[in-house]
């Protein structure tokens, strides 16, 4: 896998993963050669960067995006491919912080934001293997009580309609002795990530933005009306920039860079499963634990299962990958023990100490959109839109995101403060299941 502090560019192509080997589009974008001018430059091509594009598109600019790889080649054309509202933080974490009103508007940017993925997957949504199917979050642990008042807090918040299910009508669909009771979010989708993302990217330069990949970012400068970016080959002379380039960012801004962690987590797909698989699962919907170390996972058409989880700063790969999210599979569902792996992989998303998007504005011009691990899409398309609105319109929505700056995430000895953190967590997890499960 790549290295997160590697400088972007340096290895241009996709990873093998169920992803890439299912890539839609294979057409690619240019590369920038030359000076183009434009109002506004997108650094990055994740699904940040993109939907930046996206709604600037929307608005009526011409913006340019440079890719360091390929569109979506980060944690975007990685990922567990599930799309729900929200954030990484939890929303009573959020209510304290803020207040109700606040975080009522800031969980709203994420509703519409799952509209709007809806809405700019156009007519193409079977070729982005997108459903509607909804997703379950279900209890590790055996707490009465407790995921049936989460489920009026959040749906009282949140605007939103989740449907709390008792552990015996969940157990009837996901066969694991793990599992109490869980709540089901119905708007939730599942969709081919990195199709998507390149799906927007194109729509996005129909719609006259220039999207450009292998054309990593090397140079920002500030000029007398604005900024000058400088690539590989060429460079974009623009009014404003917007960064978006997550964990991958390396050293192209100190501030940003410092701001947010690399953290890797990882994805297995099996073998389809025939019938095999309805000795564990009969259901089609996501679902993902409360366990800090948790799982994510989906089916796919040919029954084989797409299996997501743990979250590290080291990066196993292969075969010795394959081995760590099998045995964690099997501790869910040990009667799927003998299932062969077909390709696993992981990805670095960028974590803020706070587990809130940062958005903002660095210094006049200069715009940021980062930090959306763990609270994933439709934060990062709720970024795009509210960084767009305020560029083009004034809008001030993206000041929601002020109270969550870039407070310092620790590098160089973050990644293994976080790590032993990680450790100490699954402790406490496995502590507390000991605890209420016995
Ligand atoms: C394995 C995995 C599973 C996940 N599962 C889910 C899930 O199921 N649901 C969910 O909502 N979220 C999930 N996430 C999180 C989600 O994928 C991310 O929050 C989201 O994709 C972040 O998008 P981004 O655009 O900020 O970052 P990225 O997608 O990482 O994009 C950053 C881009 O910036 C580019 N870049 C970096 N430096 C430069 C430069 N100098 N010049 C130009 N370009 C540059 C990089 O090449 C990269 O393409 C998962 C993440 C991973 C890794």
């Amino acid at each position: 896998m790549d290295k997160p502090y590697a400088h972007a560019g340096e290895k241009y192509e996709y990873i093998d993963s169920y992803y890439s080997r299912t890539l839609d589009d294979k057409g690619g974008f240019p590369q920038l050669e030359g000076d183009v001018t434009t109002s506004v430059c997108v650094i990055g091509g994740g699904m940040a960067g993109v939907a930046t594009a996206s709604s600037l598109v929307e608005k009526g600019e011409k913006p340019v995006l440079i890719e360091a790889n390929r569109i979506g080649w980060g944690a975007s054309g990685r990922n567990g491919g599930f799309v729900s509202s929200g954030y990484s933080k939890g929303a009573g974490d959020i209510v304290k912080m803020v207040g109700k009103s606040h975080a009522r508007e800031l969980y709203k940017l994420t509703n519409d934001a799952l509209d709007t993925i809806n809405r700019r997957m156009g007519d193409q949504a079977d070729n982005l293997k997108a459903n509607n199917y909804g997703h379950f979050e279900v209890s590790w642990f055996n707490e009465p009580g407790v995921v049936e008042n989460y489920v009026e807090f959040i749906n009282d918040l949140m605007d939103v309609n989740y449907e709390y299910w008792p552990k015996e009508k969940f157990r009837d669909y996901y066969k694991s002795n793990h599992y109490h009771d869980a709540y089901l979010k119905p708007q939730a989708l599942q969709l081919h990530s990195l199709n998507y993302t390149r799906h927007s990217a194109r729509v996005a330069e129909n719609g006259g933005a220039g999207i450009y990949e292998k054309s990593p970012a090397v140079d920002i400068k500030k000029t007398e009306n604005g900024w000058k970016v400088t690539t590989e080959k060429g460079s974009v002379t623009a009014d404003r920039i917007v960064m978006c380039c997550s964990a991958y960012i390396g050293n192209l801004n100190f501030r940003l860079s410092n701001a947010t962690l690399p953290v890797a987590t990882y994805v297995l797909l099996t073998e389809p499963l025939g019938d095999r698989l309805k000795s564990a699962i009969e259901g089609r919907w996501g679902v993902s634990d409360n366990r800090f170390s948790s799982n994510y996972y989906r089916t796919f058409e040919d029954t084989s299962l797409f299996w997501g989880g743990r979250v590290s700063m080291f990066n196993p790969q292969g075969k010795k990958l394959e081995k760590i999210m099998m045995d964690d599979l099997l501790v869910v569902y040990p009667q799927l023990k003998g299932i062969k792996a077909n390709v696993a992989w992981g990805g670095f998303m960028g974590y803020p100490v706070h587990k809130m998007p940062q958005i903002g504005e660095l210094e006049p011009g200069f715009w940021y959109a980062q930090g959306f691990g763990g609270s994933g899409m439709t934060a990062t398309v709720a970024g795009g839109e509210v960084v767009a609105d305020a560029i083009v319109n004034g809008d001030e929505r993206y000041k929601l995101f002020e109270p969550f700056g870039l407070d310092y995430a620790g590098k160089p000895f973050g990644p293994i403060v976080a790590q032993t953190a990680y450790w100490l967590f699954q402790l406490r997890d496995a502590y507390k299941e000991w605890r209420l499960n016995r």
